[in-house]
């Protein structure tokens, strides 16, 4: 199983996950130009891209879908609420034939692959992670959640890849110049996960089977990477996981895994 980070912040997201063959998108909060490109630049075969799974309708996921729907042939993998949430958000129809449907917490085939979609809190009609296995390799992907709570731990064990939200650090949030109700919303418990949360999560899931972390879905204005790769580092310490960070702008394509 093959992953990149197209796309990590509130700028835009895109994950890419692939077999060799057929690639599986998690969300599209980049435009399609940018995906094909960005793919490009990583050297992977962006005709192999098969489907998107949205997260949940914020546009900073789910931008590029328009234009996915009329330029692509591409199938999209939702909940019925998320469904719901992102045609009326973005104005468009997602059609029947286009759509393969989710439901939180009941795996799905698709292509082969296991597809596991999985609830955690944040403030979206019905957001979910995904945990995807395929070829004996298990990846997480998993971002936009205001606190770890133990379903998505339980998501989360005996895993080869985990991309984890690492969104801010909380002192930087506090003393920005955010105004006090992003602030407020981004560290409520539907908002987005800390440095401190993410590394507390991280360490009720690591086992020896995990093999690489990316952190995620970093704010530019209240967070640095240094702080963020540092609270993963001490819990990572010993471990064989190698550790990453997903970059708004630049791509980032990590050695395959099983
Ligand atoms: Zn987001
Ligand atoms: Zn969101």
């Amino acid at each position: 199983m093959h992953y990149a980070a197209l796309a990590s912040g509130s700028k835009g997201n895109c994950h890419a996950l692939s077999d060799g063959g057929r690639t599986l998108l998690v969300d599209a909060g980049i435009s399609l130009l940018q995906i094909r490109s960005r793919l490009a630049a990583l050297e992977w075969d962006a005709d192999s891209i098969r489907a998107v799974a949205i997260t949940h309708e914020h546009s900073d996921h789910i931008g590029a879908l328009g234009v996915i729907l009329r330029r692509t042939d591409w199938a999209i993998l939702a909940t019925a609420a998320t469904r719901a949430a992102v045609e009326q958000a973005q104005g468009l129809q997602i059609p029947p034939s286009r759509w393969v449907e989710l439901e939180a917490g009941r795996p799905r085939d698709w292509a082969g692959w296991r597809v596991l979609p999985f609830s955690l809190p944040h403030d979206a009609e019905d957001p979910v992670a995904y945990r995807i296995e395929a070829g004996g390799a298990a990846s997480a992907i998993v971002t936009d959640l205001g606190c770890p709570t133990a379903l998505v731990a339980d998501h989360l064990q005996d895993l080869d890849l985990l991309v984890l939200e690492a969104n801010h650090d909380v002192d930087m949030l506090r003393e920005g110049d955010y105004p006090a109700r992003l602030k407020a919303r981004i560290l409520s418990r539907v908002g987005h996960l800390s440095n401190a949360a993410m590394a507390e999560l991280l360490g009720r899931v690591l086992a020896p089977r995990l093999r690489q972390v990316v952190l995620a879905h970093l704010s530019e204005s209240n967070n640095d990477p240094a702080l963020a790769r540092l609270a993963a580092e001490e819990v990572l310490r010993g471990s064989a996981a190698t550790l990453h960070v997903a970059h708004q702008r630049v791509p980032l394509a990590l050695p395959p895994v099983a």
